[in-house]
């Protein structure tokens, strides 16, 4: 039984395509399998969703899955022989008119390039590997580089234009498509790349609940504007990605690792989930342990108080997919033994009358079950708010959520500490605290004599606030 509190999220790609390997990802520890819409078809990620539920169902686990839009990111296009040498102090055109790339000319797939950019922007190649500063613009469809920083540019290389305004959509042509094909494939998490500002995840809620989808969203903080606006996208979104690829490209790359503490704090006062994510292990593309620096890395995420971790090209197109979740899984255990991990203190809002109650009943049952060593704190929710709530508070105690909505089920693989079980019976508080008592015992995660915390809403019929808290023995 895994009893690990951090969760883990893995790319999916052709690495982890087969029954055999997705199989051993999820035993190794995976809760949450990222869809990611930059690459593959609908008939690939069709399948492998349904393996994913072939395979949680066989072992009677829940896999949540997250379906990663492209949002606006920007490319070049193809270039000759797959590549071509940017020299410095040379100039380059940006063209918005499709053709095939040179050394003197490529396409930018930004139609509004040439309108949007000003003389002295920086414009980021290939994660910023090359650096070019903007010359001049025809204002039409070209915009003429200085190469500051040379190298190879091969076909297709992602844009970062950490200076300009960019005038794109948030939800491309392409996104609005992706989304409705992971709603009909009824995926508990939907990201957003790129996101600037709340009306960007707003606008996002707004379609998903036009297909009467309970998906939640996930917000990929990775550009300044976003940054900027953290405390309005936190109170929009349901969650948020520390996108660090991107991120260590629009902002000055020393600047992430304080901006990764920033955002899990504010995360964890908002009780809304965080994601770090990007090259946390990523010499496991190729190599059987990781660096000493990536162990570091995974260990001071889990220390931030993340609630989950996330791979890449390691388990996407990485030679080692199921060893490096065993790794990480590893380093997260051990990184769990210390208490600094536990027992977060962030009392309720007192002006915030709507969910007051709730807030108060689920701080202070993580309170109490800190105080007397309880086993397991177990909520009863319909929507989910709870178990948010009661993770944010990070319990040494295990999180089981009773849920009688599927939809919940694989949504709380995300979130930390939780263990969801669906459940639908509604007698009466005393009889459901008993059996549920009795489910925790037999599945093996309280013994006789262990103290459980358990809040509900009373009366329990009435399916209202969280106004109840019980401390008991199992029997
Ligand atoms: P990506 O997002 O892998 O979709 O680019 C993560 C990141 O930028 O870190
Ligand atoms: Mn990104």
């Amino acid at each position: 039984m895994i009893t690990r509190k951090t969760k883990i999220v893995a790319t999916l790609g052709p690495a982890t395509s087969s029954k055999e390997i997705l199989t051993g990802i999820i035993e190794a520890g995976v809760n949450v399998c990222r869809v990611n819409f930059s690459h593959g078809t609908y008939d690939d990620h069709a399948k492998t969703i349904q393996l994913i539920r072939e395979i949680s169902k066989e072992r009677g686990i829940h896999t949540a899955i997250l379906a990663d839009l492209q949002g606006p990111k920007i490319r070049v296009g193809k270039v000759e022989n797959n590549g071509v040498l940017l020299e410095k102090g040379k100039e380059i055109i940006f063209t918005s008119q499709e053709c095939t790339g040179n050394a003197d000319k490529v396409y930018i797939s930004y139609q509004n390039f040439p309108q949007d950019v000003y003389a002295g922007e920086t414009i980021l190649l290939d994660d910023g590997k090359l650096v070019l500063t903007i010359k001049s613009t025809n204002k039409v469809d070209e915009v003429v580089a200085i190469v500051e920083h040379g190298g190879i540019l091969s076909s297709n290389k992602g844009v970062n234009l950490p200076n300009t305004k960019i005038s794109l959509p948030s939800l491309t042509t392409k996104d609005i498509e992706d989304l409705n094909f992971a709603l009909s494939m009824n995926v508990s998490w939907i990201g957003l790349s790129f996101v600037r500002t709340a009306r960007d995840i707003i606008e996002l809620k707004h379609l998903i609940a036009e297909k009467k989808s309970s998906a939640k969203v996930i917000a990929k903080i990775e550009k300044p504007e976003a940054i900027r606006e953290i405390d309005d996208i936190l109170n929009v979104t349901d969650a948020i990605m520390v996108a660090r690829g991107d991120l260590g490209v629009e902002v000055p790359f020393h600047e992430v690792p304080l901006i990764q503490k920033m955002l899990v704090k504010k995360s964890l006062k908002a009780a809304k989930p965080v994601i770090i994510a990007t090259q946390m292990m990523e010499s496991m593309i190729e190599n059987i342990t990781p660096t000493r620096a990536e162990v570091n890395d995974v260990a001071n995420a889990v220390l931030d108080g993340a609630d989950a971790v996330m791979l890449s090209a390691e388990t996407s197109v990485g030679k080692h997919p199921i060893k490096v979740i065993e790794s990480m899984s590893s380093i997260i255990s051990d990184v769990e033994q210390h208490e600094s991990v536990y027992n977060y203190e962030y009392p309720p809002e007192e002006d915030n009358h709507d969910r007051f109650i709730t807030d108060s009943i689920c701080f202070n049952s993580c309170r109490l079950a800190q105080r007397v060593g309880a086993k397991a704190i177990v909520t009863m929710t319909f929507s989910g708010y709870t178990a948010f709530k009661l993770a944010s508070f990070r319990p040494k105690s295990g999180i089981f959520v009773f849920t009688g909505n599927e939809a919940i089920l694989n949504l709380m693989s995300l979130v930390w500490g939780v263990k969801a079980f669906y459940y639908d019976k509604y007698v009466s508080t005393d009889h459901t605290i008993a059996d549920i008592k009795y489910i925790l015992k037999k599945e093996g995660y309280i013994k006789v004599k262990d103290l459980v915390v358990n809040i509900a809403s009373m009366p329990i019929t009435e399916k209202g606030q969280t106004n109840m808290m019980k401390l008991s023995y199992t029997e």
